[in-house]
């Protein structure tokens, strides 16, 4: 399951320090499975702190080059990537977001080519989360130290359906099905999507390669991965300029440690004409401000109000389970992945001339709710309702 490590393949683990008895685990059990050697690259949430409020700005705004491109080489040479999450959600508090802004774009650029082999599965990666003691106080504040650790660990189980006696089954028929979902969705032939929604009322086209894609399946690296766990979405990509009208997101959004409330955004052509936040409205016009392609959505994704961490009613302050509550769209990158002919994309070029979105950035927010409505209207000029009430509008069929 998830990076789906093949024998002898190389690991590379990703984590905060905080997170070295999850490392620890890993590593023991990617040996027993038969990987050749696995490194972790360790964080630390405490140096990035000192960092962001006494290094200079044009520290800030560089990132080591050796290591960015340390990363594209491992990644080029086969080696497997898993993260391991789980930080101090408030880490961040009150560093002024430019910083912030200064140092992520710096991390983008350098990163680009990593990211490229990302987006486009050429490289096997998974992102999983484990729980470390200030996550576990922000998520449930009221619960003692020992109780709200124990209680973060069970939520984790539970939404990625690892609680059960079979975790391994059910990953398996959990992925079946969104795979069903998936291929339901690609014999629909949408050519557009209009959502309903109190705040919402907008319409996104898909271009005409586009293609629905979910987890587990196969991938440009030569076998399927799920490249997050849990995950609960079907998704594609928008045509960058096929986005029109307004919408109102439905949760919070915890991004690169500021906390962004109650967005609205007006689309016209497909470019942000307009938004605004109830809080945090500074950091998401830093984002939205990243690039040209930032001003574009690169991700419509599909998923129900009834999937398990919709129903925890938990708030995360973490993107890999909170845009797995809901329906959501991403501000900026397309996975190329999401086009039929995506493996011919090599380049930001490449992408927007098959009608995808390309940017630095690639930020979710949520817009599910038990009043979203969702009408495709097919390449046939058919419509077909697929979502009722926050849910799929339709059961699978067998
Ligand atoms: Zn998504
Ligand atoms: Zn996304």
């Amino acid at each position: 399951m998830g990076v789906n490590l093949q024998p002898s393949q190389n690991l590379v683990i990703l984590a905060p320090a905080t997170q070295a008895a999850a490392a620890r685990a890993v590593t023991r059990a990617a040996y027993a499975a038969g990987a050749r050697s696995v490194r972790t690259l360790f964080s630390d949430e405490g140096l990035e702190r000192i960092g962001f409020e006494m290094a200079p700005e044009e520290a800030l705004s560089e990132f080591p080059q050796w290591l960015a491109d340390g990363l594209t080489q491992e990644a080029e040479r086969g080696s497997a990537f898993l993260s391991i999450i789980g930080g101090d959600p408030d880490n961040l508090q009150g560093i002024p977001p430019e910083r912030v802004t200064l140092s992520r774009r710096a991390a983008q650029k350098a990163l680009q080519s990593f990211m490229r082999l990302q987006m486009s599965h050429r490289v096997a990666w998974s992102i999983v989360a484990a729980p470390t003691p200030a996550w576990a106080r922000k998520v449930f504040p009221d619960l003692p130290q020992a109780e709200a650790e124990a209680a973060l660990w069970q939520a984790i189980l539970r939404t990625s359906r690892a609680d059960g006696p079979d975790p391994v089954g059910a990953w398996h028929a959990h992925i079946r099905n969104l795979q069903a979902r998936k291929s339901w969705l690609n014999g629909l032939g949408i050519r557009s999507l209009h959502y309903k929604a109190p705040g919402t009322d907008l319409t996104i086209e898909l271009p005409p390669t586009h293609q629905w894609v979910a987890s587990g399946q196969a991938r440009a690296v030569g076998y399927p991965t799920s490249p997050n766990i849990p995950t609960e979405e079907t998704f594609t990509l928008p045509l960058r300029g096929g986005v029109e009208g307004t919408v109102r997101s439905t949760r919070s959004l915890s991004y690169a440690g500021q906390l962004i409330d109650g967005m609205e955004f007006t689309f016209k052509a497909g470019r942000i004409a307009d938004f605004r936040a109830s809080s945090g409205e500074a950091a998401l016009r830093d984002v939205i401000e990243t690039d040209e392609g930032s001003h574009y959505l690169g991700e419509v994704a599909l998923v129900p109000v009834d999937s398990p961490i919709s129903t925890s009613g938990i708030l995360f302050y973490n993107t890999l389970f909170d845009e797995n509550a809901s329906c959501h769209l991403a501000i900026g990158a397309a996975y190329p992945t999401c086009l039929t002919d995506g493996g011919e994309v090599q380049s930001d070029e490449d992408l927007l001339a098959k009608g995808g979105n390309a940017s630095l950035v690639h930020m979710d927010f949520m817009i599910g709710s038990p009043e979203l409505e969702i009408m495709a209207t097919t390449t046939q000029g058919a419509e077909a309702p697929v979502f009722r009430q926050g849910r799929w509008a339709t059961p699978l069929q067998g």
